[in-house]
């Protein structure tokens, strides 16, 4: 048996900061991040022994719980029969067949490995489709670590404070105009200062990397108002919302439960539909989408695109998630977040739970309690230092939250109600903890 900081010891000697993606190494919380080794429905194992409640998800792909029984038993499946040919398989098309069921718009799906990938491609399509060079993306919104979004990005980005990313080149930052999020007037100044410059805007559909900040009423509809007026292609992001909150993504929630009624031109998915593998996607209308190769001139390939065992992955797991699972997860989320503001409430600590759908993240402090986070300005405004006392008072108790409070709490179908008593039994220790910070 070996202890965390052991690990840790370890691997900061062969991985740079211990970890292969920032968010994971604790920098903004302190300590040693927990090295996991296994972990079932609800609950991760560090390579202590401990077991924790777990808050992370694998942010996000984790919708049905860990190691749930079909999705290991389509993985092992599939993975008996070979891990990868390089030669299309039927597996891709179900995997597409499905997001399309769910997805009307999503007529031509192309699979990739990561939500990074899905969103660069999403951007070099719209600027193949429409021969403009610029990209609108909004402050505090994350599409993964593609050089031209990286400027004011949310996420890791936004937990190490960084503006963006050295090694991006100054003529690659010139053609991302960065927006404040819920601000329409600043879309329409920039179509018109940029007239017939602008191929695209990419937004995530309900922004949860800057915690979360959910679209105001008709933004995303007037987004899609003058991307079609100005000939620009509209990218809605759903790597993190899409079937997480709610069977057709945040797209399906603004249209069904909230009346909302437009088409983005491009989707990108991930997490969620590769169940824990490596599966992403982008998806949109044959007359965009065909211009892809082997079609059309805009260029995108992946040797382990659309890999066989990932795909029985993302597959199984759709099938698996019914609304019996999105009901489940939207109740869990609720009743966590409700005892977050009760607990941080008792402690005296002014803050706000804010949410959508099944997605919700905690802000601290006088300006968040007043009046929320509407952007990124709002988010920065955070009692920030509130949140590493917080954590680590959790998770001493036995409950692993994300390690950023800039980042969205993943419950799932597996947060039954023995699972949420004990989160509920352990919140108000760590809101005396924020308190005492
Ligand atoms: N877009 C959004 C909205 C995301 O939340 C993320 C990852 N958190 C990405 C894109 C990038 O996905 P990946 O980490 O798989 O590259």
């Amino acid at each position: 048996m070996v202890t965390n900081s052991q690990a840790f010891d370890r691997a900061q000697h062969i991985l740079p900061g211990g970890v292969n993606s920032p968010v994971r190494a604790y920098r903004s919380v302190g300590g040693s991040p927990r090295f996991i080794q296994s972990a079932k429905g609800a609950f991760v194992t560090d390579v202590a022994g401990r077991e924790y409640v777990d808050l992370v998800g694998s942010w996000g792909p984790a919708l049905l719980g860990h190691a749930h029984p079909a999705v290991i038993a389509a993985v092992q499946e599939a993975a008996s029969r070979g891990l990868s040919f390089g030669a299309p398989t039927l597996g891709e098309v179900d995997l597409a067949e499905a997001i399309q069921r769910r997805i009307a718009p999503a007529e031509r799906v192309r699979l990739v490995s990561t939500g990074t990938e899905a969103t660069m491609t999403a951007v070099r399509l719209a600027r193949g489709v429409t021969g403009r060079n610029l990209i609108i993306k909004f402050a505090g919104c994350y599409h993964g670590h593609v050089d031209s979004l990286l400027a004011e990005a949310g996420s890791g980005v936004a937990t190490q404070a960084l503006p963006g990313s050295a090694g991006v080149t100054p003529a690659t930052a010139a053609e991302t105009l960065v927006l404040p999020y819920n601000d329409l007037a600043a879309v329409e100044e920039a179509f018109a200062t940029h007239s017939g410059e602008i191929a695209a805007v990419i937004t995530e559909a309900a922004p949860a990397n800057m915690g979360i900040v959910p679209p105001s009423r008709g933004f995303n509809e007037g987004l899609r108002r003058i991307t079609r007026a100005h000939g620009a292609l509209l990218i809605f992001d759903e790597v993190l919302t899409g079937f997480r909150t709610g069977p057709s993504g945040w797209w399906g929630f603004e249209k069904e439960v909230l009346g909302a009624d437009f088409t983005p031109d491009l989707f990108t998915f991930g997490k969620v539909i590769g169940g824990g593998m490596p599966v992403a996607a982008l998806a949109g209308p044959a007359q965009i989408m065909d211009q892809l190769a082997p079609l059309g001139p805009v260029y995108q390939a992946g040797t382990l695109s659309g890999n066989p065992v990932a795909v029985a992955a993302g597959l199984a797991t759709l099938e698996a998630a019914d609304q019996g699972v999105y009901d489940s997860v939207m109740a869990a989320s609720i009743a966590v977040g409700e005892a977050v503001t009760e607990a941080l409430t008792a402690a005296g600590i002014p803050h706000r739970v804010q949410r959508a759908a099944t997605l919700f993240s905690v802000m601290f402090g006088e300006h968040a309690a007043e009046h929320g986070s509407h952007n990124y300005a709002d988010t920065l405004a955070n009692d920030t230092f509130r949140y590493g006392p917080f954590f680590h008072a959790m998770l001493e108790q036995g409950i692993s939250l994300p390690p950023s409070v800039f980042e969205a709490w993943f419950v799932s179908a597996a947060h039954d109600d023995a699972v949420i008593n004990r989160i509920i039994e352990a919140l108000p220790a760590a809101a005396r903890a924020a308190a005492a910070a």
